[in-house]
């Protein structure tokens, strides 16, 4: 991505805004690792690690510590992230995943 200060272009300057906030990564400079569970296509759960920002993407505030709970499933037994943004804004996984999705495939790009 071009530092804004570069764009000599208002309206290329917004639109690399647009872009960034379009991708959710506005405010991934820092991020930070969680771990949180998924549903694959065949309704089974994973636990995965994932990189998201540290900043509340709604506000970019930052977002709570995260902390590891149990949980049991079927008598299955996993842990979890759990986080709670000071912001008072909800992070919930399919959100937060899409975001570290995001956030892996401009990485990688
Ligand atoms: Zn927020």
């Amino acid at each position: 991505m071009q530092h804004l200060e570069l764009i000599p272009d208002t309206g290329a300057a917004l639109a690399a805004i647009n872009e960034a906030h379009a991708s959710g990564l506005f405010n991934a400079k820092q991020t930070m690792q969680v771990i949180v569970s998924e549903r694959d296509h065949n309704h089974s759960l994973n636990v995965v690690t994932v990189t998201i920002s540290s900043a509340c993407p709604k506000c970019g505030g930052p977002r709570g510590k995260p902390a590891m709970q149990r949980y049991c499933e079927e008598g299955w037994f996993y842990s979890v992230h759990n986080w709670t943004n000071p912001c008072g804004h909800v992070d919930y996984y399919p959100d937060v995943l899409r975001e570290a999705r995001g956030l892996m495939a401009q990485r990688s790009a």
